[in-house]
């Protein structure tokens, strides 16, 4: 097995290391399960306000500053530790944890409870402070919505009371409690680093070691009292979660409301309203398809909340154009782009929407924020974009109108 050689520390920003972005600084705020109270949704448009005044949501349903002007590190740390964003500045890098959105409140587990214990003995573990900032952990509430995405250490609610323990995709037959399950996972993080110093390895994620899953469940059960359970295959969810936008009737009798945020970003005129949105909520979620949930809203008050979102762009009906679609930053936030790749996806928006396959926009080969498993690609080539789903199917355009035509038919091959 190839491995690519990686420097011991990744480059990942966070909200006390901000990237010096060719815009002026970037934070990532990390936001565990993605679960937001309504003063922290408030706090976050007070921090966004200090740049450029909107926000990006990222493939792990956590949240970006950019425009940050030198200097102001320290009063966006300020005001995120008053709202309990920023809990350890020691670990705030690796509290990569997504969880289950959950719209329709039929999840398996309380999955709002397994990550926040999880997010806690993380926080208070030492050694899981070097994990890299690219390790991620994801709770799944049995949905198999969040599981697919490619985490490090997943738990998947199997049944009500049994959560799986998933390494780098595989199940690993270990099985646990709700009450168990944070630290199994603890386990399995701090396994991770073992195995990976004892094969001598710089690896950022689990699938770059040697037969890593196998290797750590066979530590987590020499030290830790763990359930075994005979492997099995994955669920997979044929949803397309990307796309899933509108409102949702709950089990509990309230309403949620999905709102997309169009190719990821949310202006300040929309954090507004969506602030608004959660205090009549009572909580927001981000999910890692770029949209957000209004969970608890009263059934009478939904339609309302979707159109106030709708009339400032935000994506609430399956069909608008922009559901599914994101980009990078491109040009001219990102010094390595070759195209102002949002403004020439925003010239495709305008053609109506183009199958069911999500869309990711790059300025370069990083592909940044591009989202995890089947999605169709634009690539800036410098000459115009390559259009396709992968390698094969990918097809020289010329340029952004070209692009549109490429994107209709490409986006149809489920
Ligand atoms: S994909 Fe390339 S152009 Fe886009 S943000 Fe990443 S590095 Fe920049």
């Amino acid at each position: 097995m190839l491995h690519r050689a990686r420097p011991e520390r990744d480059a990942c920003p966070g909200a006390l290391r901000v990237h010096e972005a060719a815009d002026g600084g970037l934070a990532r705020i990390r936001v565990p399960g993605g679960v937001l109270t309504p003063s922290q949704v408030r706090a976050i448009a007070a921090a966004a306000a200090l740049g450029d005044g909107g926000v990006e949501l990222t493939s792990r349903a956590n949240v970006q500053v950019r425009g940050l002007p030198a200097g102001a590190e320290l009063e966006l740390a300020a005001r995120l530790r008053a709202a309990g964003l920023l809990p350890s500045a020691t670990h705030e890098r690796v509290r990569n944890i997504i969880g289950s959105p959950s719209a329709d409140g039929r999840e398996l587990v309380d999955v709002r409870a397994v990550t926040g214990e999880l997010d806690a003995a993380l926080c208070a573990t030492p050694s899981l402070a070097a994990l890299p900032g690219r390790f991620l952990f994801a709770v799944d509430d049995g949905s198999a919505d969040v599981i697919s995405l490619g985490a490090d250490v997943g738990l998947l609610a199997e049944r009500a009371g049994t959560l799986a323990l998933v390494l780098a995709g595989v199940d690993s037959g270990v099985r646990a409690t709700p009450q168990q399950a944070a630290g199994v996972a603890i386990a399995a993080a701090e396994a991770f680093l073992a195995e990976k110093a004892a094969q001598g390895r710089s690896a950022w994620r689990l699938a770059e070691l040697d037969d890593g899953a196998r290797r750590i469940t066979g530590r987590l059960s020499a030290t830790f009292d763990v359930v075994p359970a005979e492997p099995r295959p994955l669920p997979s969810n044929r949803q397309s979660t990307h796309a899933q936008v509108g409102r949702v009737d709950r089990r509990d009798g309230t309403a949620a409301v999905v709102a997309g945020a169009p190719l990821g970003l949310l202006s300040r005129d929309q954090l507004d309203i969506i602030t608004a949105a959660s205090d009549a909520a009572g909580e927001l979620r981000l999910t890692p398809w770029r949209t957000v949930v209004l969970p608890g809203l009263r059934p009478d008050e939904a339609g309302r909340w979707m159109s106030d979102l709708g009339a400032r762009g935000l994506l609430v009906d399956p069909s608008s154009a922009g559901v599914g679609v994101t980009a990078c930053t491109g040009r001219p936030g990102c010094a390595k782009a070759r195209a102002d790749v949002r403004e020439d996806a925003r010239r495709t928006l305008q053609a109506p929407a183009g199958g069911a396959l999500p869309v990711h926009w790059s300025g370069c080969e990083r592909r940044c924020g591009r989202p995890q498993g089947r999605v169709v690609e634009v690539l800036a080539t410098g000459a115009g974009y390559e259009v396709g789903l992968d390698e094969e199917t990918r097809a020289s355009e010329a340029d952004a109108d070209q692009v549109s035509a490429a994107l209709v038919a490409a986006r149809r091959k489920v």
